[in-house]
Parts: structure tokens; sequence; C-alpha cells
């Protein structure tokens, strides 16, 4: 088994961290309502999708 020959220091294991943060979710205006909504998603407050109104009908 590999075994690593030297204890990785606080400071190395950091800078190799550094890298691992998750990116800011991203979001856009709804060109329908203007409301933000996620890329490529129906809008959580119009339900139109595409200039097409795709909201689930409830029962
Ligand atoms: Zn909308």
């Amino acid at each position: 088994m590999a075994v690593p020959k030297s204890k990785i220091s606080n400071s190395r294991r950091g800078q190799r961290r550094s890298h691992d943060a998750l990116p800011a979710s991203v979001s856009q205006e709804c060109p329908s309502c203007g409301e933000l909504k996620r890329p490529h998603h129906v809008c959580a407050s119009c339900g139109t999708y595409d200039g097409r109104d795709v909201a689930e009908a409830e029962a």
C-alpha cells in the first residue's frame, strides 16, 4: 500500500483546498416576469420557460 512519506503541513493542505470552494450559484432574470431564476429551469414565480407557459396544473 502506498504510504505518504511525510505529513502534509497545515499550509500545504490549505493550499490544495484553496481550489475546493463551490462557485456561487448562478441566476438570470426571467424574461417574462423579471424575477431571478436558474438558467435552463422553469421560472418558479411565473411558470414559464422559453416564452411558453409550462406551469403544471395543480390538483
Ligand atoms: Zn418568471
